[in-house]
């Protein structure tokens, strides 16, 4: 077992072949932060059962390395590719449990993330599952798969997403509708992703995307969904991030009671009568309501909801 320790940039601009005091820092602030301690797979603390990680590993077994934080397992290759995707997990692990207003689940267990970096691996593997459209990661049982290409400068908020999948994974296991589930990722992501640039001093608020009226897909359209359709991908992940954005600005709790409600499988219009009965007492008054919002601000250059 090695234990380095070596700093990173907040950017996660980390250069190649990374070790202690050739790190670049020129381009950002530094914070100290450790790298992941590497561990013995036969020492991790827990396996994954998913087969797909068993076939992931079993590509150039011999490069895999791995690690774990507190709420998540690594496999990887390289450490300086592995640590920034560690402090994004965590981050958004926090953040997703804040928003929700709860604690750990009881018997929670980890998540396995497993991180390519070679591209001709990830197509053999890319034919084992299906990459979700919006950042081309796979997302599986409580499993992610992600190709981090070391000489990419990583921007936006495509990991982020991803990570709060892997944790709405462990709060709801019984599964959410997909418009809630890729809605809530959006939410989430993008404003995470803000706050972050917002810490760097940035001036940034969350670039919510509006959806052009000719555009907009009817409510039981977008309900019905349970993968993104692949005519209207941009269209989908906008106007599921504007729904979620509009039932959880609106009413704090009655969303994360909807929530809840739908986890367990309940009908959205038995929901919104129960928990938003003066607002959006049904899925019509909803939908009436939700149209302008949806395209609040379209064609101009501040698409923001928040305001
Ligand atoms: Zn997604």
């Amino acid at each position: 077992m090695r234990w380095r320790l070596f700093l990173l940039t907040v950017c996660y601009a980390v250069p190649f072949g990374v070790t202690g005091s050739s790190m670049s820092v020129q381009d950002e602030p530094v914070v100290g932060l450790n790298s992941l301690a590497e561990v013995e797979f036969s020492h991790l603390s827990q396996l994954d059962p998913n087969p797909l990680g068993e076939k992931a590993l079993a590509i150039h077994p011999e490069q895999w390395k791995h690690a774990e934080t507190e709420h998540f397992i690594y496999h990887f290759v390289h450490g300086y590719v592995a640590t920034p995707v560690s402090v994004e997990a965590e981050f958004h692990y926090r953040v997703v449990a804040k928003e929700l207003e709860r604690d750990q689940p009881p018997g929670d267990i980890k998540s396995h993330i497993y991180i390519f970096e070679n591209s001709e691996d990830w197509r053999q593997f890319q034919a084992l599952g299906k990459l979700e459209p919006w950042t081309g990661g796979i997302h599986s049982e409580g499993s992610l798969f992600i190709q981090r290409d070391p000489s990419y400068k990583f921007s936006g908020n495509t990991l982020g997403h991803e990570i709060v999948h892997l944790v709405m994974h462990r709060f709801y296991t019984a599964g959410i509708p997909r418009w809630l589930d890729e809605g809530f990722a959006q939410y989430i992501s993008k404003d995470a992703h803000a706050s972050y640039q917002r810490a760097r001093g940035y001036l940034a608020k969350p670039h919510t995307e509006a959806i052009a009226p000719q555009e907009f897909m009817p409510l039981p359209v977008l309900l019905a969904f349970t993968y993104p359709p692949s005519d209207h991908v941009h269209t989908f992940y906008n106007e599921s991030e504007r729904l979620v954005r509009l039932l959880a600005e609106t009413d704090k709790p009655s969303f994360l009671k909807l929530l809840d409600a739908l986890a367990r499988h309940q009908p959205l219009e038995t929901g919104l009568r129960e928990f938003y009965p003066t607002t959006f007492p049904t899925v019509s008054v909803l939908e009436q309501k939700f149209r302008d919002y949806a395209s609040k601000d379209f064609g101009s250059s501040l698409q923001q909801a928040n305001n």
